[in-house]
């Protein structure tokens, strides 16, 4: 069987083999983006190198790169227990050509990595390119030789990627892994895609263009690649496990979860979600991330909180999710050193922050027991959420989490009513009336923080990112 270990390997040596030097992950806080949440991609590091702003030794690069996908633009919270193959944390694999190779490259390495490296199976593969991309089709179909009644052609929703309002931008070509008709799901380009049957493996993506302000495309002189494909996707394939939960490197952390629970289903949804959150959270603590009420330090605090309301339904009443650190250095710290270096730090914080919670969480849960069962309709009302809010320190998305579970929909609008209600007692308290803010702005970036921070600063923040919610508060 070919460990995550093994495929990390794998990748890193056959990019180094073509020429690609090997660069260490870079930090879950971006060095010079202050527009970004968490790195995201491989390609967050190499920014610069693609803006031209930057020259580098080398111009082909292979990364294994720490990513978080927890809030701003990209966020997987919600999908996490959910789906077969989203995590709050991940590990996404990458190469890298900053104006070296092309389209044609790209694609032969992907396919030959896939299909000679790995020994996939050419018709478990489906291709998409973006539908204009008639040179990316014409190396798939008559170069690579791939079936045509498994490639299909992908607007730009999905298949056109750019890295902002402006600047390199280009069309992207994908491959999915067909898991077999026992898995839901349609293949890609198709109403029924976000089922699980064809996952995405790997997003190439063609940097192009440069777009600028009015929108017109300008072929960059010397086009780039940059790539991602998901380890934890990878390893699920070549482990013949449909689920990423089912990988290794999860199942080693399921396993010590369980001992300390006593839970015997190992493919227990909060088994799951334990196992992801003990990973974003340890990572983003070992990048100097600590637990607070704003910014990067809430995320940290809400997804803390929804591990521990989650230890709590498997019966772990007494500070646990420290425990996990030990057995996430055993899986991760020989490719990740620096969180062998930072885990007793991780391990104080998280101790901490549970024992912060632990005093309310049971409360708080019956609380809202109590509320549920008195309700009237599907609807926990907006009163409910703000006490568990004010009260029991209930990050909002830990009680839509509860809600989601037990099909149940949260008074949002209500709940924001109670919080008005609140900050305008402040304001009236506060001698110095003005000074609140709607939104609070972290680096560029309107993150949802803590509505108690309220209690303290006067601020109060809102839960829109660039007009998308970003904590997706459906209970459906
Ligand atoms: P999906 O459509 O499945 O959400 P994506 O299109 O958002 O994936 P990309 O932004 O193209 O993903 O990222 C490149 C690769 O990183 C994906 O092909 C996938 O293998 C991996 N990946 C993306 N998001 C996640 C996640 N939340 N957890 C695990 N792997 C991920
Ligand atoms: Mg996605
Ligand atoms: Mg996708
Ligand atoms: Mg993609």
């Amino acid at each position: 069987m070919k460990t995550s270990a093994d495929l990390r390997k794998l990748f890193l040596d056959f990019f180094a083999d073509k020429g690609h030097e090997v660069v260490s992950s870079s930090p879950l806080i971006p060095a010079n983006d202050p527009t970004l949440l968490f790195t995201n991609a491989g390609m967050v590091q190499f920014k610069e190198v693609f803006l031209g702003q930057e020259t580098r030794k080398y111009t082909r690069a292979t990364t294994t790169q720490r990513c978080v996908r927890a809030g701003g633009k990209h966020n997987d919270l919600e999908n996490v227990g959910y789906t077969a193959r989203h995590h709050t944390f991940f590990e996404m694999l990458g190469n890298f050509s900053f104006g070296d190779y092309f389209k044609r490259e790209a694609i032969q390495y992907a396919w030959e990595f896939l299909t000679e490296t790995l020994q996939l199976p050419a018709e478990k593969l489906w291709i998409t390119v973006f539908e204009e991309d008639d040179e990316a089709a014409d190396i798939w179909l008559k170069e690579i030789g791939v079936d045509a009644s498994r490639f299909s052609r992908i607007g730009a929703k999905d298949n056109f990627w750019s890295m902002g309002d402006t600047g390199p931008c280009g069309p992207c070509s994908e491959i999915f892994y067909d898991h077999g008709p026992e898995v839901a799901g349609g293949p890609p380009g198709t109403p029924e895609e976000d089922g699980d049957r064809y996952i995405e493996i790997w997003n190439l993506v063609f940097m192009q263009f440069d777009r600028s302000a009015d929108g017109t495309l300008t072929p960059l002189p010397k086009p780039s690649v940059d790539t991602g494909m998901g380890l934890e996707r990878l390893a699920a394939v070549l482990q013949h496990k449909h689920n990423n939960y089912d990988i290794d490197l999860f199942q080693n952390l399921i396993k010590a979860i369980q001992k300390l629970s006593g839970t015997t289903d190992s493919s227990n949804t909060s088994l799951r979600v334990i196992a992801d959150h003990i990973r974003s959270c340890a990572f983003m603590i070992t990048d100097g991330v600590q637990p607070s009420n704003e910014g990067r330090g809430y995320v940290l605090r809400r997804i803390i909180r929804r591990a521990i309301r989650h230890g709590h339904k498997l019966g772990l009443k007494e500070a646990f999710f420290y425990k996990l650190v030990q057995p996430l250095v055993d899986e991760m710290g020989e490719a990740f050193p620096e969180l062998t270096k930072a885990q007793p730090v991780v391990e104080q914080a998280l101790q901490i922050e549970e024992e912060r919670f632990a005093d309310t969480l049971d409360n708080g849960l019956k609380i809202l027991d109590h509320a549920i069962e008195e309700m009237g309709d599907k609807e926990i009302p907006g009163e409910t959420i703000f006490l568990l809010y004010d009260t029991y320190g209930f990050p909002i998305d830990l009680t839509a989490d509860i809600a989601r579970e037990r099909g149940l929909t949260i008074d949002v609008a209500g709940f924001e009513r109670h919080m008005e209600a609140q900050r305008n007692r402040a304001r009236s308290a506060s001698q110095f009336g003005g000074g609140l803010s709607e939104t609070l702005i972290i680096d560029g970036e309107t993150v949802f923080c803590g509505y108690d921070h309220m209690r303290n600063e006067g601020v109060i923040t809102a839960l829109l990112v660039d007009g998308e919610n970003v904590d997706k508060l459906h209970a459906g």
